[in-house]
């Protein structure tokens, strides 16, 4: 069996592909699993050069990348490179510090094991299933794929069924720098395909896409106890305050909430500003909404059910009260840009994601009220706050994975920074130390150096022992 995936600007066919079955998926671990060992055998500096390798066919070959992404979700030729480019950094940043992160370490082994040496280090989990969305089809499954090569694992992908070319362009590359063993290997297909990827017997699966489907990833995964990293969707917002520049805030929250048409997970969908500066606010943000050029600018929604769903959010917040200040309308597959103001709290588009090009700017008579409103929803992914002053200290009180002070997503472009959410927005972490030691498993490590005058570890201790160790903690840890 087979399945097309559209242009959806055109609908036109950008390739066929095969709907894997659960006995494919199976065959694909198992290969896997032998290239695993190969994989991890190389070690960081074998692993490292071949990711570097990669590295350079994917900048070489980047434009032509840039075209398959684009076919397949709608977006712009430079919005596709864009992705490309921090997928490319990220890439080289895994594999130039995974000997550092994941290498063999001491520990202090403390007072009571004086003669203990003790050490950890951090060894592949095998084979990691990665399951991908479509929105950013380069960038964010490379964040869980590159960081579970760099570690040592293979891994098997399962790309979103919009977006399975640009899987495949991956894994064909990777595999004309990888020749020798199947270490990164492509499934495709829809739900099913994913669903016997996490019941394959997988180490681990790497799940990126909307909190439905991540329950029920973790449900197939709980039957044989298969570790999950969840990264989920988001609901972010940027709080404004009184002594913000407010024309870079206006700036940030018009591309963090339209670009890429507003379909992604770390974009901007609600903006709280401070009264003071509310009025200046809207109308720089009227002004740049209107200005994003439809079609040029921004694609055609790629998933065509998503389409009613940011249209529902509209007219919902309409009927309640609210007030399309841009946009609030349009037909096809094109979303205008759309600001929203006066929208009740408890409506879908402050609560659910819109993952459309709207915005709701909510005026706030502080900024603890902006934090307060900004944490009141299911999901805790990123956010960005504008602030001369206060920015730092208003990030730490929101309610979320990473925040950007006087920018906006630039988190996400910081390979250092562990990318991830909390609530709704699932939990583990991509990209970072973090992100490298979600794909690999701690083993602590204890060598006796010498005989300890005082060995707990015997049934041979005598009483003397037990008094001295109980002498020796009190004086430790028994004072008041
Ligand atoms: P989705 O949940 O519909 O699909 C994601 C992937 O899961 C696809 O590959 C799909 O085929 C697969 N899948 C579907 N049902 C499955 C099942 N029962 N078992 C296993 N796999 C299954 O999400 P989407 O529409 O592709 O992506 C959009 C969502 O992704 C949004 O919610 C967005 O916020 C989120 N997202 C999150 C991040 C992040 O890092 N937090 C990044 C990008 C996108």
């Amino acid at each position: 069996m087979t399945f097309e995936s559209l242009n959806p600007a055109t609908d036109e066919v950008v390739g066929t592909h095969p709907v894997h079955s659960p006995d494919e998926v199976e065959a694909a671990v198992a290969r896997a699993r032998t290239a695993a060992g190969w994989w991890a055998e190389l070690g960081f500096a074998g692993r490292a050069e071949r990711l570097t390798r990669w590295k350079g066919v994917l900048t070489r070959r980047a434009a032509e990348l840039a075209e398959v992404v684009s076919a397949e979700t709608g977006k712009p030729h430079a919005d596709a490179m864009l992705e490309i480019i921090l997928a490319i950094d990220h890439t080289a940043w895994a594999a130039r510090n995974a000997p550092k992160v994941l290498g063999r370490k001491r520990r202090p082994a403390g007072l009571l094991m004086a003669n203990q040496s003790a050490t950890v280090e951090y060894l592949p989990l095998g084979v990691v299933g990665v399951i991908g969305p479509w929105n950013y089809p380069v960038f964010t499954p490379m964040g869980s794929i590159a960081y579970a090569l760099a570690a040592g694992n293979a891994v098997v992908f399962k790309p979103s069924e919009y977006t399975p070319g640009v899987g495949q362009w991956l894994a064909e590359t990777f595999a004309s720098v990888v020749p020798e063993q199947p270490v990164f290997q492509l499934v495709t297909g829809f739900g099913e395909t994913g669903a016997a990827l996490c019941r394959s017997g997988v180490d681990k699966i790497a799940f990126t896409g909307s909190p439905g489907t991540g329950k029920k990833i973790m449900a197939a995964c709980a039957e044989t106890l298969t570790p999950v990293l969840i990264e989920a969707g988001g609901k972010d917002a940027l709080l404004v305050d009184s002594d913000a520049d407010v024309e870079a805030a206006a700036d940030a929250a018009v591309w963090g909430g339209i670009s890429n048409a507003g379909q992604t997970c770390v974009g901007i969908e609600r903006v709280y500003v401070h009264a003071d500066v509310y009025d200046q606010f809207v109308s720089l943000v009227v002004a740049k909404a209107q200005a994003v050029e439809v079609g040029k600018q921004i694609g055609p929604i790629t998933m065509p059910g998503q389409v009613d769903i940011i249209r529902g959010h509209i007219t919902d917040a309409l009927s309640r009260g609210a007030r399309a200040l841009v946009g609030g309308n349009g037909s096809g597959r094109f979303v205008e840009p759309t600001i929203l103001v006066d929208v009740p709290e408890d409506a879908a588009a402050v609560q659910e994601e819109t993952f459309g090009p709207t915005l709701t700017v909510t005026k706030v008579s502080s900024m603890d009220e902006a934090v307060t409103k900004a944490n009141n929803t299911r999901y805790g992914l990123g956010g960005a706050v504008f602030s001369r002053t206060n920015g730092a200290a208003l990030a730490r009180r929101l309610r979320s994975g990473m925040v950007s002070v006087n920018s906006v997503i630039s988190f996400a472009g910081i390979p250092s920074l562990p990318f991830g959410g909390t609530g709704d927005s699932g939990f583990g972490r991509i990209h970072g130390p973090e992100g490298l030691r979600e794909f690999a498993r701690p083993q602590a490590i204890t060598r006796q150096r010498f005989r300890a005058p005082l060995t707990l570890t015997s049934f041979r201790r005598p009483e003397k022992t037990d008094t001295r160790v109980t002498k020796l903690i009190t004086l430790l840890h028994g004072r008041r």
